[in-house]
């Protein structure tokens, strides 16, 4: 099967060069020429629009940041939809807006293209090692003709529903996320201003009820005092305003979510924008007038 792949960034690119080492055969977009010659090298074909892409592809993978980049790349001139034949399939792995999946599915149906919604979780390390978690929306038939593709970039694939089910699932995820992330900035600071070494914290709860994928992966990096991304605060907001949007739409109130958007959208007037999301504990040091990374005092 030939495999288009639109959106070659941080993921993506991990993605793809883990379907070009299962096999297939690959055609690429990215609107940054860089990133596409870096596939090309890998043993991809390069594309030059989405329609090109989808016109030499069965199935088209799009890793995109948010909805209005896959309405761009999907619906917009010179997209995936002008190029793509009845009977193919999209398969968009972005966090998005459920509505944004709904309706670009929609869009699709009506030219006889099956779409589903399939972001993941695990970040940049685990799409090179090819471990993601994959949660996913769509039709059940579809679903089982391309798990096995999905299965050769992630550990697990899991149908949770209709389209845009999969980006339900996603904002969960990204609200577990975010709250575990302030809870452990929170909780360090405390300890480092009551002058209890936040490493020998880390160490003596990681195996207790407080242990977590979450503090695992995260802990170590706010402990050397680490920011370099990883997972974008200015991405995390993307997520958190999707997850506010969706929950206000059906009468969901979710106050602790709303707190911890603030808190990001502190950081990023302070120019943070661009650290990753451990970098949530830059807040709390300010706060607190204290730095938990080696090194004391503000
Ligand atoms: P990124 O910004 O590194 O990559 C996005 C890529 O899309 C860029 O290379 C950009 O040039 C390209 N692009 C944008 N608009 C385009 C268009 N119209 N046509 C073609 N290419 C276009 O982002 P990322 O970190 O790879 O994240 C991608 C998605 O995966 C986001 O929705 C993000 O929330 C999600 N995600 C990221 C992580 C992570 O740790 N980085 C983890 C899980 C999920």
């Amino acid at each position: 099967m030939k495999i288009g792949f639109i959106g070659l960034g941080i993921m993506g690119k991990p993605m793809a060069k883990n379907l070009l080492k299962a096999g297939y055969s690959l055609v690429v977009y990215d609107v940054v020429t860089a990133a596409v010659a870096e596939l090309v090298e890998a043993g991809a074909i390069a594309g030059t629009s989405p329609k090109d892409v989808a016109a030499a592809s069965q199935l088209i993978i799009t890793m995109l940041p948010n909805s209005p980049h896959v309405k761009t790349a999907i619906l917009g001139e010179g997209g995936v939809i002008e190029g793509a034949k009845p009977g193919s399939i999209v398969v968009d792995m972005s966090s998005i807006a459920p509505l944004a999946s709904r309706e670009v599915a929609e869009a699709l149906a009506a030219k006889g293209i099956e779409m589903l919604d399939a972001p993941v979780s695990g970040g940049e390390p685990k799409a090179i090692d090819g471990t993601l978690s994959i949660m996913v929306g769509g039709k059940e038939d579809v679903f089982a003709k391309m798990k096995d593709i999905l299965l050769k970039m992630a550990g697990s694939a899991v149908l949770c529903g209709d389209i845009g089910a999969g980006n339900v699932t996603k904002l969960a995820n990204q609200i577990i996320v975010a709250l575990n992330i302030a809870a452990m900035s929170e909780a360090f600071v405390l300890a480092t201003k009551a002058g209890v070494d936040p490493e020998r914290v880390f160490e003596a709860i990681k195996g207790g009820l407080a242990g977590s994928t979450v503090l695992n992966a995260k802990a170590p990096m706010v402990l050397a005092g680490n920011y370099k991304p990883g997972f974008r605060i200015e991405l995390h907001i993307k997520d958190l305003q999707n997850a506010l949007d969706t929950a206000h739409e059906n009468g969901t109130p979710i106050p602790l979510t709303s707190q911890v958007m603030e808190i990001l959208q502190a950081l990023k007037v302070d120019g943070k924008q661009s650290d990753d999301h451990g970098g949530i504990i830059q807040f709390y040091e300010k706060l607190a007038d204290v730095k938990v990374r080696k090194g004391g005092a503000l």
